[in-house]
Protein backbone atom coordinates (compact mmCIF):
# COMPACT_ATOMS: atom_id res chain seq x y z
CA UNK A 1 0.00 0.00 0.00
CA UNK A 2 1.30 3.72 -1.05
CA UNK A 3 1.16 6.40 1.41
CA UNK A 4 -1.24 9.41 0.96
CA UNK A 5 -2.02 11.53 3.49
CA UNK A 6 -5.55 13.98 2.77
CA UNK A 7 -4.03 14.53 -0.97
CA UNK A 8 -5.97 15.34 -4.38
CA UNK A 9 -5.69 15.39 -7.63
CA UNK A 10 -6.39 16.41 -10.26
CA UNK A 11 -6.61 13.80 -13.87
CA UNK A 12 -6.59 14.80 -17.29
CA UNK A 13 -8.25 12.40 -19.82
CA UNK A 14 -9.73 10.59 -16.69
CA UNK A 15 -12.73 9.82 -19.23
CA UNK A 16 -11.22 6.91 -20.18
CA UNK A 17 -8.13 4.09 -20.92
CA UNK A 18 -5.07 5.31 -18.93
CA UNK A 19 -6.57 8.17 -17.39
CA UNK A 20 -9.42 6.49 -15.66
CA UNK A 21 -7.42 3.59 -14.39
CA UNK A 22 -4.85 5.91 -12.63
CA UNK A 23 -7.83 8.20 -11.39
CA UNK A 24 -9.41 4.63 -9.92
CA UNK A 25 -6.04 3.93 -8.47
CA UNK A 26 -5.51 7.02 -7.27
CA UNK A 27 -9.11 7.22 -5.47
CA UNK A 28 -8.74 3.37 -4.26
CA UNK A 29 -5.72 4.68 -2.26
CA UNK A 30 -7.70 7.41 -0.64
CA UNK A 31 -7.04 10.37 -3.12
CA UNK A 32 -9.90 12.49 -3.47
CA UNK A 33 -9.91 12.82 -7.35
CA UNK A 34 -10.99 15.21 -10.16
CA UNK A 35 -11.41 14.01 -12.96
CA UNK A 36 -11.13 15.97 -16.28
CA UNK A 37 -12.24 15.00 -19.90
CA UNK A 38 -13.46 16.33 -22.80
CA UNK A 39 -16.73 15.30 -22.55
CA UNK A 40 -19.02 15.25 -19.08
CA UNK A 41 -20.01 12.25 -20.10
CA UNK A 42 -16.98 9.90 -19.56
CA UNK A 43 -15.55 11.99 -16.66
CA UNK A 44 -18.99 11.96 -15.23
CA UNK A 45 -19.50 7.97 -15.40
CA UNK A 46 -15.95 7.85 -14.22
CA UNK A 47 -16.26 10.22 -11.00
CA UNK A 48 -19.63 8.66 -10.50
CA UNK A 49 -18.79 4.88 -10.36
CA UNK A 50 -15.39 6.45 -7.61
CA UNK A 51 -18.02 7.34 -5.49
CA UNK A 52 -20.24 4.39 -5.77
CA UNK A 53 -17.52 2.68 -4.82
CA UNK A 54 -17.16 4.78 -1.58
CA UNK A 55 -13.98 6.69 -3.28
CA UNK A 56 -14.20 10.78 -3.59
CA UNK A 57 -14.32 12.47 -6.86
CA UNK A 58 -15.17 15.38 -8.86
CA UNK A 59 -15.83 15.33 -12.61
CA UNK A 60 -15.05 18.34 -14.53
CA UNK A 61 -15.12 19.04 -18.52
CA UNK A 62 -12.45 20.70 -19.65
CA UNK A 63 -10.86 21.05 -23.24
CA UNK A 64 -7.33 21.10 -21.83
CA UNK A 65 -5.84 21.95 -25.40
CA UNK A 66 -8.10 25.54 -24.53
CA UNK A 67 -5.81 27.77 -22.14
CA UNK A 68 -8.61 30.30 -21.37
CA UNK A 69 -10.78 27.48 -20.11
CA UNK A 70 -7.95 25.52 -18.08
CA UNK A 71 -6.77 29.42 -16.57
CA UNK A 72 -11.08 29.71 -15.39
CA UNK A 73 -11.64 25.97 -14.13
CA UNK A 74 -7.80 25.88 -12.13
CA UNK A 75 -9.20 28.99 -10.46
CA UNK A 76 -12.70 27.33 -9.66
CA UNK A 77 -10.89 24.70 -8.54
CA UNK A 78 -8.63 26.33 -6.41
CA UNK A 79 -11.39 28.45 -4.49
CA UNK A 80 -13.20 24.60 -3.80
CA UNK A 81 -10.14 22.42 -2.67
CA UNK A 82 -7.82 24.17 -0.24
CA UNK A 83 -4.82 21.93 -2.19
CA UNK A 84 -4.46 20.34 -5.41
CA UNK A 85 -1.41 18.10 -4.16
CA UNK A 86 -0.96 15.80 -7.38
CA UNK A 87 -1.45 16.88 -10.86
CA UNK A 88 -1.30 13.89 -13.53
CA UNK A 89 -1.03 15.38 -17.14
CA UNK A 90 -2.34 12.31 -19.03
CA UNK A 91 -4.73 14.02 -21.74
CA UNK A 92 -4.01 13.18 -25.28
CA UNK A 93 -4.94 12.06 -29.00
CA UNK A 94 -3.39 11.21 -32.28
CA UNK A 95 -3.90 12.59 -35.59
CA UNK A 96 -1.05 10.08 -37.46
CA UNK A 97 -0.13 10.18 -41.46
CA UNK A 98 3.16 10.98 -43.25
CA UNK A 99 4.80 14.45 -42.88
CA UNK A 100 3.63 15.10 -46.61
CA UNK A 101 0.38 14.42 -45.83
CA UNK A 102 -0.30 16.49 -42.17
CA UNK A 103 -2.04 19.34 -41.92
CA UNK A 104 -1.20 22.61 -39.68
CA UNK A 105 -4.52 21.63 -38.06
CA UNK A 106 -3.10 17.78 -37.47
CA UNK A 107 -0.36 19.74 -36.13
CA UNK A 108 -2.02 21.95 -34.21
CA UNK A 109 -4.61 19.89 -32.50
CA UNK A 110 -1.84 17.03 -31.25
CA UNK A 111 0.43 19.92 -29.84
CA UNK A 112 -2.09 21.81 -27.86
CA UNK A 113 -3.97 19.10 -26.69
CA UNK A 114 -0.62 17.09 -25.57
CA UNK A 115 1.62 19.81 -24.72
CA UNK A 116 0.38 23.13 -24.33
CA UNK A 117 -2.14 21.22 -22.04
CA UNK A 118 0.43 20.45 -19.96
CA UNK A 119 1.99 24.00 -19.53
CA UNK A 120 -1.48 25.49 -19.03
CA UNK A 121 -2.12 23.04 -15.72
CA UNK A 122 0.86 23.21 -14.17
CA UNK A 123 1.49 27.06 -14.91
CA UNK A 124 -2.36 27.30 -12.72
CA UNK A 125 -1.96 24.41 -9.86
CA UNK A 126 1.86 24.51 -9.60
CA UNK A 127 2.42 27.53 -7.79
CA UNK A 128 -0.10 26.58 -5.04
CA UNK A 129 2.29 23.12 -4.54
CA UNK A 130 5.34 25.11 -4.63
CA UNK A 131 3.73 27.03 -1.71
CA UNK A 132 2.83 24.10 -0.03
CA UNK A 133 6.25 22.87 -0.43
CA UNK A 134 5.01 19.16 -1.30
CA UNK A 135 3.32 18.33 -4.64
CA UNK A 136 3.70 15.81 -7.67
CA UNK A 137 3.48 16.69 -11.27
CA UNK A 138 3.09 13.45 -13.64
CA UNK A 139 3.50 13.73 -17.39
CA UNK A 140 2.33 11.42 -19.90
CA UNK A 141 4.70 11.00 -22.29
CA UNK A 142 5.32 8.02 -24.89
CA UNK A 143 7.83 5.99 -25.99
CA UNK A 144 7.56 7.56 -29.59
CA UNK A 145 8.60 10.53 -27.76
CA UNK A 146 11.97 8.32 -27.01
CA UNK A 147 12.24 6.35 -29.97
CA UNK A 148 10.45 8.65 -32.32
CA UNK A 149 7.80 7.16 -34.64
CA UNK A 150 7.43 7.23 -38.88
CA UNK A 151 3.28 8.86 -39.22
CA UNK A 152 4.04 10.23 -35.55
CA UNK A 153 5.63 13.81 -36.54
CA UNK A 154 3.67 15.34 -34.43
CA UNK A 155 2.70 12.96 -31.24
CA UNK A 156 6.20 12.42 -31.03
CA UNK A 157 7.27 15.89 -30.94
CA UNK A 158 4.80 17.00 -28.69
CA UNK A 159 5.51 13.77 -26.25
CA UNK A 160 9.57 14.71 -26.55
CA UNK A 161 8.12 17.96 -25.67
CA UNK A 162 6.46 16.96 -22.79
CA UNK A 163 10.02 15.09 -21.46
CA UNK A 164 11.91 18.48 -22.05
CA UNK A 165 8.90 20.13 -19.62
CA UNK A 166 9.20 17.29 -17.22
CA UNK A 167 12.92 17.76 -16.83
CA UNK A 168 13.15 21.74 -16.79
CA UNK A 169 10.14 22.08 -14.06
CA UNK A 170 11.97 19.37 -12.02
CA UNK A 171 14.99 21.40 -11.70
CA UNK A 172 12.37 24.51 -11.50
CA UNK A 173 10.63 22.99 -8.81
CA UNK A 174 12.55 21.03 -6.98
CA UNK A 175 13.82 23.61 -4.00
CA UNK A 176 10.00 23.04 -2.98
CA UNK A 177 9.52 19.66 -2.74
CA UNK A 178 7.58 19.09 -5.76
CA UNK A 179 8.53 16.65 -7.96
CA UNK A 180 8.04 16.25 -12.16
CA UNK A 181 8.53 12.91 -13.73
CA UNK A 182 7.25 11.48 -17.12
CA UNK A 183 6.15 8.44 -17.62
CA UNK A 184 6.73 6.73 -20.98
CA UNK A 185 3.84 3.80 -22.46
CA UNK A 186 4.63 1.78 -25.00
CA UNK A 187 1.39 -0.33 -26.80
CA UNK A 188 -1.39 -0.10 -24.42
CA UNK A 189 -4.63 -1.61 -24.28
CA UNK A 190 -7.05 1.35 -25.10
CA UNK A 191 -9.59 3.29 -27.38
CA UNK A 192 -6.23 4.77 -28.79
CA UNK A 193 -4.83 1.62 -30.27
CA UNK A 194 -8.05 -0.58 -30.88
CA UNK A 195 -7.62 -0.70 -34.26
CA UNK A 196 -3.70 -1.76 -33.87
CA UNK A 197 -5.05 -4.33 -31.33
CA UNK A 198 -7.50 -5.61 -33.02
CA UNK A 199 -5.97 -6.43 -36.02
CA UNK A 200 -3.79 -9.04 -36.44
CA UNK A 201 -1.28 -8.79 -39.19
CA UNK A 202 -0.93 -5.06 -37.32
CA UNK A 203 -0.74 -6.28 -33.75
CA UNK A 204 1.51 -9.15 -34.40
CA UNK A 205 4.21 -6.75 -36.78
CA UNK A 206 4.03 -4.28 -33.22
CA UNK A 207 4.08 -7.42 -31.32
CA UNK A 208 8.05 -7.86 -32.88
CA UNK A 209 8.93 -4.86 -31.11
CA UNK A 210 8.15 -5.68 -27.88
CA UNK A 211 10.27 -7.92 -25.98
CA UNK A 212 8.04 -9.05 -23.53
CA UNK A 213 5.72 -10.09 -26.41
CA UNK A 214 2.52 -8.44 -25.45
CA UNK A 215 0.45 -5.32 -24.97
CA UNK A 216 0.21 -3.38 -21.84
CA UNK A 217 -2.65 -2.73 -19.79
CA UNK A 218 -4.00 0.58 -18.64
CA UNK A 219 -3.59 -0.83 -14.80
CA UNK A 220 0.29 -1.15 -16.04
CA UNK A 221 0.75 2.48 -16.43
CA UNK A 222 -1.75 3.54 -13.69
CA UNK A 223 0.60 1.58 -10.80
CA UNK A 224 3.95 3.43 -11.83
CA UNK A 225 1.95 6.59 -11.81
CA UNK A 226 0.32 6.02 -8.79
CA UNK A 227 3.85 5.37 -7.17
CA UNK A 228 4.94 8.36 -8.52
CA UNK A 229 1.99 10.38 -6.73
CA UNK A 230 3.04 8.81 -3.50
CA UNK A 231 4.82 10.01 -0.72
CA UNK A 232 7.31 6.78 -1.40
CA UNK A 233 8.43 8.71 -4.50
CA UNK A 234 9.73 11.99 -2.94
CA UNK A 235 13.57 11.38 -4.08
CA UNK A 236 12.61 11.23 -7.40
CA UNK A 237 12.10 13.81 -9.98
CA UNK A 238 13.08 14.62 -13.38
CA UNK A 239 12.98 10.85 -14.84
CA UNK A 240 11.26 9.22 -17.17
CA UNK A 241 9.43 5.75 -16.84
CA UNK A 242 9.24 3.53 -19.86
CA UNK A 243 6.35 1.26 -19.23
CA UNK A 244 6.58 -0.73 -22.79
CA UNK A 245 7.60 -4.60 -22.43
CA UNK A 246 11.22 -3.36 -23.30
CA UNK A 247 10.46 -1.65 -26.66
CA UNK A 248 12.74 1.30 -25.10
CA UNK A 249 15.30 -0.42 -24.09
P1 LIG B 1 -7.86 7.33 -24.76
O1 LIG B 1 -8.36 6.01 -24.33
O2 LIG B 1 -8.11 7.78 -26.15
O3 LIG B 1 -8.44 8.43 -23.74
C1 LIG B 1 -8.06 9.77 -23.90
C2 LIG B 1 -8.65 10.62 -22.80
O4 LIG B 1 -8.17 11.96 -23.00
C3 LIG B 1 -10.17 10.68 -22.84
O5 LIG B 1 -10.72 10.69 -21.54
C4 LIG B 1 -10.43 12.02 -23.53
O6 LIG B 1 -11.64 12.66 -23.16
C5 LIG B 1 -9.27 12.84 -23.03
N1 LIG B 1 -9.03 13.97 -23.93
C6 LIG B 1 -8.63 13.95 -25.23
N2 LIG B 1 -8.58 15.20 -25.72
C7 LIG B 1 -8.96 16.02 -24.71
C8 LIG B 1 -9.15 17.42 -24.61
N3 LIG B 1 -8.90 18.24 -25.64
N4 LIG B 1 -9.59 17.92 -23.43
C9 LIG B 1 -9.84 17.10 -22.38
N5 LIG B 1 -9.67 15.78 -22.41
C10 LIG B 1 -9.25 15.24 -23.58
O7 LIG B 1 -6.28 7.44 -24.57
P2 LIG B 1 -5.26 6.57 -23.68
O8 LIG B 1 -4.77 5.46 -24.53
O9 LIG B 1 -5.86 6.29 -22.36
O10 LIG B 1 -4.06 7.60 -23.55
C11 LIG B 1 -3.84 8.40 -22.40
C12 LIG B 1 -2.50 9.07 -22.54
O11 LIG B 1 -1.48 8.08 -22.67
C13 LIG B 1 -2.39 9.97 -23.77
O12 LIG B 1 -1.64 11.12 -23.46
C14 LIG B 1 -1.64 9.11 -24.76
O13 LIG B 1 -0.94 9.89 -25.70
C15 LIG B 1 -0.71 8.37 -23.82
N6 LIG B 1 -0.22 7.13 -24.40
C16 LIG B 1 -1.06 6.11 -24.70
C17 LIG B 1 -0.55 4.95 -25.26
C18 LIG B 1 -1.43 3.77 -25.61
O14 LIG B 1 -0.89 2.80 -26.15
N7 LIG B 1 -2.70 3.78 -25.31
C19 LIG B 1 0.82 4.83 -25.51
C20 LIG B 1 1.65 5.90 -25.18
C21 LIG B 1 1.13 7.03 -24.62
P3 LIG B 1 -13.10 12.07 -23.59
O15 LIG B 1 -13.26 10.81 -22.80
O16 LIG B 1 -14.03 13.14 -23.21
O17 LIG B 1 -13.00 11.83 -25.07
Amino acid sequence: MLTFTNRTALVTGAGRGIGKAIAETLARHGVTVICVSKSADSCGAVAAAITASGGKAKALAVDVADGAAVAKAAEQLLAEFPTIDILVNNAGITRDGLLFRMSSDDWDAVIQTNLSSCFHWTKHLARPMTRARWGRIVNMASVSGIMGNAGQANYSAAKAGMIGLTKSLAREFASRSVTVNAVAPGFIKTDMTTEFVNNPEVAAKILEAVPLKRFGEAADIANVTAFLCSEEAGYITGQVFSVDGGMAM
